[in-house]
């Protein structure tokens, strides 16, 4: 690792540190959302190469304790599919020092489940909803489970999982229409929520740069029936841009990922559930741990092999320019 100053944390060329992991549970879904999978789903990972919670605890316990990682986020596919997540969450979160530990979920069974991770520490939520209407929710997911969602989000939100946040995005003629209706529906209840630009991360490779909704248009259609003025929170290495919705305290937040990059601000790192460290959604190449793992290696050979990945990151995702390649996993199998 020429150049790379001796620090125990994972830095980066650029004078990035990385210390929010999103960690992919499992690369299996029960929504086909059109922006991520084929209707017929993906051929799914064999369970024999998804990390065992023995195997996941111990590449956790590494980050937190040896290379600074403090937020961990729980995604997929579909979290709540893995098996004895409750258990996973309560052993992640006995960790030390404690990481703070966060799920993305489709909210498909949050309704029974909600307390019960609570109850074992989980900290935060993000509950993906792009539509509050039943027929476009079924069109976009494929699936007629709006009522399990909008179930999950208030267990959610009553086993005080709070903020529950809210991610949406937007397709165009699909949902732009009902940005208003879902930001309302959002205010009412009390969920932060916040657009995401659709990103070239779909199975199908269908991701189209001019049809995208972007993040000006974003704002332009919530400006039709919304006051917005820009929030005084700190954004830090956060990527959403918040927005004072009618003067406040409402907020609506809108991440701008393909028109305006916050590569330079990133601090994070990405573990698939098959054991692989990737530096960014969007690199081409991911260091294999599993087989560190299974062939003996010390939790020593695991750091270095996570900082000589984290020193190897590019600058920042290459969606605006020319020569731009797809990552060949979609996200449902990086973890979003
Ligand atoms: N299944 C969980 C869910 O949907 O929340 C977690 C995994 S999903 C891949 C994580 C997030 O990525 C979701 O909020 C989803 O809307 C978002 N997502 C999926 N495909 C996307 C795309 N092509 N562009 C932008 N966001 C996307
Ligand atoms: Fe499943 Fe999430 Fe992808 Fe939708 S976005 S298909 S819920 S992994």
């Amino acid at each position: 690792m020429a150049g790379r100053p001796d620090t125990p944390g994972l830095i980066d060329k650029y004078g990035r540190v990385a210390t929010d992991l999103r960690v992919s549970l499992t690369d299996r879904c029960n929504l086909r959302c059109q922006y991520c999978m084929p209707a017929e789903g993906l051929d799914w990972l064999p369970s024999a190469d998804i990390l065992t919670d023995e195997e996941l605890l111990r590449v956790l316990r590494i980050a937190v304790r040896d290379l600074g990682i403090t937020d961990i986020r729980l995604t997929g596919g579909e979290p709540l599919l893995r098996r004895g997540l409750e258990d996973l969450v309560a052993e992640i979160t006995a960790l030390r020092p404690r990481p703070r530990v966060a799920m993305t979920t489709n909210g498909i069974g949050l309704a029974k489940r909600a307390a019960r991770l609570a109850a074992a520490g989980l900290d935060r939520i993000n509950v993906s909803l792009d539509t509050i209407d039943r027929q476009t929710f079924v069109e976009i997911t494929r699936r007629d489970r709006l009522h399990h969602v909008l179930e999950g989000l208030r267990a959610a939100q009553e086993a005080g999982l709070r903020p529950v946040k809210v991610n949406a995005v937007l397709l165009r003629g699909v949902n732009d229409h009902q940005a208003c209706s879902l930001l309302r529906f959002c205010l009412e209840h009390g969920y932060h929520l916040r657009f995401i630009e659709q990103m070239p991360l779909d199975a199908q490779h269908q991701w189209n740069r001019a049809e995208m909704i972007t993040a000006d248009e974003i704002l332009a259609i919530l400006r039709t029936e919304f006051t917005l003025e820009p929030s005084p929170a700190e954004r830090g290495s956060a990527p959403a841009e918040r927005w004072l919705v009618d003067g406040g305290p409402g907020e609506v937040g809108v991440i701008a990922s393909v028109t305006k990059p916050f590569c330079q601000a990133c601090n994070r790192t990405r573990l698939t559930a098959d054991g692989s460290l990737r530096s960014c959604l969007f690199s081409t190449d991911e260091t294999d741990l599993r087989t560190i793992l299974r062939s003996g290696g010390s939790d020593e050979d695991v750091a270095n092999a996570w900082r000589a990945t984290m020193w190897a990151k590019g600058p920042g995702h290459e969606i605006n320019s020319a020569g731009f390649a797809q990552p060949l996993r979609p996200m449902s199998a990086i973890g979003g």
